[in-house]
């Protein structure tokens, strides 16, 4: 390991196979003329490339399945300087999948099979406790299992290692979880069904209220296109987004989580974190795909000049 501090980042990997059709096909119908695509995805998967690539010291546990998805992932992570050494290899299902088909018209039908990402259960987490101890923060979103996440967090808060969660896809968090979080970071969806508040009704300021009163001493919330706001300490930052022409928005979170991650691995919340973590973010837009489009750290640098 070298000077740099270690960020872990705890979640799900996938392979996503993606057809794009004509149409979608109906019950029982064949839509013979398909273009296949193949990538690799799953939120932690990319928060961890996303960090990786902005130059963290960045160790990544997930679980694989028993197939050769799980060797190509592996190599992935490493080419991308990515700590593997607490990946989890399950032998009785494959690794987490993605079944997607879209159509000329953008309309798209998924199937989530999470296969090994549902196995980084509770009894692992003993496995790959060394690397969450000896982080200066952990992330970790909500493709895999709940209780696992949780009991991560509680751990990293006894030992003083900063918590980020970015729930995600959306999941109501218990107060004993809520109460270890140091960084949730929602989207506005995410950000209602976390509080059980309405944005629109209730507005962004409120909703990070409510939220930081159950714990989290910053909650950051992520607005697409219109920026970011921040209710850190009782302080308040907001942050425009920059203005590019974004192609495919997909993965733009992930990209903001890992960067913010890489900025308050060391550092408190500030304007500037959030700004660099929004520029990797608004990079990531401008170019096709998850994994693919998340910048480097010279990029980010140079986006900021
Ligand atoms: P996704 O699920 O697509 O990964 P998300 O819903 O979790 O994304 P968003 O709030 O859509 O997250 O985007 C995260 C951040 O990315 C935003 O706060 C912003 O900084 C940046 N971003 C997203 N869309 C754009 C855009 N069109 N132009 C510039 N920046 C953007």
């Amino acid at each position: 390991m070298n000077n740099q501090q270690r960020i872990t980042i705890i979640g799900s990997s996938n392979i996503d196979m993606v057809a794009q059709v004509p149409h979608l096909p109906k019950p029982g119908e064949t839509v013979g003329n398909a273009i296949y695509m193949q990538s690799f995805g799953g939120k932690g998967a990319n928060q961890a490339v996303a960090a990786a690539r902005l130059g963290g010291n960045i160790t990544f546990v997930t679980s694989l399945g028993n197939d050769m998805y799980a060797t190509l992932l592996t190599e992935h992570f490493k080419n991308n300087n990515i700590d593997t050494h607490y990946i989890q290899y399950s032998s009785d299902t494959s690794t987490g999948t993605a079944l997607i088909f879209v159509s000329d018209d953008a309309e798209n039908c998924i199937a989530v099979a999470p296969g090994a990402n549902a196995e980084l259960s509770i009894d692992k987490i003993q496995s790959f406790e060394a690397a969450v101890i000896s982080s200066s923060i952990v992330i970790m979103q909500a493709e895999i299992p709940y209780e696992t996440i949780k009991e991560i967090s509680l751990l990293a808060h006894k030992k003083g290692v900063k918590v980020m969660v970015n729930p995600a896809p959306a999941v109501p968090i218990d107060l004993d979880f809520m109460k270890s979080i140091d960084i949730l970071v929602v989207n506005e969806t995410e950000a209602e069904i976390v509080s059980g508040l309405n944005i629109k009704k209730d507005g962004i300021k409120k909703i990070s209220q409510e939220l930081s009163s159950k714990g989290p001493k910053c909650v950051v919330v992520t607005l697409g296109s219109k920026g970011v706001y921040c209710l850190c300490h009782q302080k308040e930052y907001t942050v425009d987004s920059f203005k590019v022409k974004a192609i495919d928005t997909t993965g733009a979170g992930d990209t903001f989580c890992g960067a913010l991650a890489i900025a308050l691995a060391e550092n408190e919340m500030s304007i500037k974190a959030l700004q660099y973590a929004s520029a990797a973010a608004a990079i990531s837009v401008t170019r096709m795909g998850a994994q693919p489009s998340i910048p480097y750290k010279e990029e980010v640098i140079k986006f900021l000049k």
